[in-house]
């Protein structure tokens, strides 16, 4: 659930009311103009005021470090594809990317192997189980899944091509610095507290090994995932990671060409299958946008050709997803009409 009743009755106010300027200027109205600067800084501003003093969910603890990090933390950033950057509230501390780093690591696969290297192992569809499952890999032995759940990232991990896992994580890092337009580094204390308490992981790697779904040996590619989770970045860096995804590949501050653009459907596609996890579902419903959810409260949300957004607010719902992150992105993108689906009759 991520609207209360309140919030759904703002929204259909919203609605009503652009509904009436809609019928107002009807000749114009198939024309859609372009959202100036003010419009974005004050979705911006407005969702960030309106969910911070939001206190429900709470810190991922299974990772011992990321139940330290202080919850009243909250980060807005809006990067569009032209390059232009809106935030709020805490937009420097630094936070673990955590999963979110599974789609640009699934970005280096593509781009390296194809998607049929992709589609072919662990697969594109939702698991409908937690991120951490391993009956989802023994239902289908290690099929059937897809690269934003544990088993089919650990997979893409050990799908990177390289002679030695300090070649192997230079490409990771670097996709991951190219999608955000500056040099990424590691947390080593987050990296060291999941290292020492991921069992888990590891034996999913090891089974996701026995089924043949990466060539790579299981402990390295485990370990370069657990580092990959551990990068370091902040609110904005999400934003423009996403706007990135937003602009067919192209950093829309750099310049650089992160990605293919032939490869961006899949990757957005994967992400609105399976970016949050077992509420991906109720979350492509009420938003539209492809998006991906760390446990270290960040979220990276995509609206194509338009805009990206990320989110720092490290207290988690149920299912493992930042409860402001989901509230903000919801709210900004309804004012600014993200949702790719929504068209209007002619
Ligand atoms: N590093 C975390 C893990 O593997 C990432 C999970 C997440 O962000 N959902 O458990």
């Amino acid at each position: 659930m991520i609207q209360s009743n309140a919030s759904r009755r703002e929204l259909a106010k919203g609605l009503a009311l652009m509904g009436l300027l809609a019928s107002s200027s009807a000749s114009t109205s198939a024309q859609a103009q372009p959202t100036s600067a003010s419009a974005y800084e004050a979705a911006v501003k407005n969702a960030y005021e309106q969910f911070r003093g939001l206190n429900e969910g709470k810190n991922a603890d299974y990772i011992p470090v990321l139940a330290q990090v202080p919850s009243n933390y909250f980060g807005v950033g809006l990067c569009t594809t032209g390059g232009k950057l809106y935030t709020a509230g805490d937009i420097q501390p630094q936070f673990s990317i955590q999963s979110v780093s599974k789609v640009f690591t699934l970005a280096l696969v593509l781009q390296e192997s194809g998607e049929a290297a992709v589609e072919n192992s662990v697969g594109v569809d939702a698991t409908g189980q937690v991120f951490n499952s391993i009956t989802a890999v023994e239902q289908y032995r290690g099929k059937e899944m897809n690269p934003l759940v544990n088993p089919g990232a650990i997979a893409m991990t050990g799908t990177v091509k390289g002679s030695s896992p300090d070649e192997i994580w230079a490409k990771i890092i670097g996709i991951h610095s190219d999608f955000a337009g500056r040099q990424l580094g590691v947390d080593q204390v987050v990296y060291k507290s999941e290292s020492d308490t991921n069992q888990r992981n590891r034996a999913i790697s090891m089974l996701m090994s026995a089924y043949e779904r990466f060539p790579g040996d299981p402990a390295v590619a485990v370990d370069l995932y657990t580092r990959q989770c551990a990068i370091a970045v902040t609110a904005k860096d999400l934003a423009v990671m996403g706007a990135t995804l937003a602009n067919g590949g192209k950093n829309p501050i750099t310049g650089k060409q992160a990605l293919d653009p032939r490869h961006v459907p899949g990757v957005l596609a994967v992400m609105a299958t399976a970016g949050l996890y077992d509420d991906s579902g109720k979350w492509l419903f009420h938003t539209g946008l492809p998006a991906k959810s760390g446990v270290g409260g960040g979220i990276v949300a995509v609206s194509p050709g338009k805009f990206g957004i990320g989110t720092f607010a490290p207290p988690l719902d149920a299912a493992g997803n930042s409860v402001r992150g989901q509230r903000a992105i919801a709210a900004i993108s309804e004012a600014l009409g993200g949702n790719p689906y929504a068209s209007r009759p002619t």
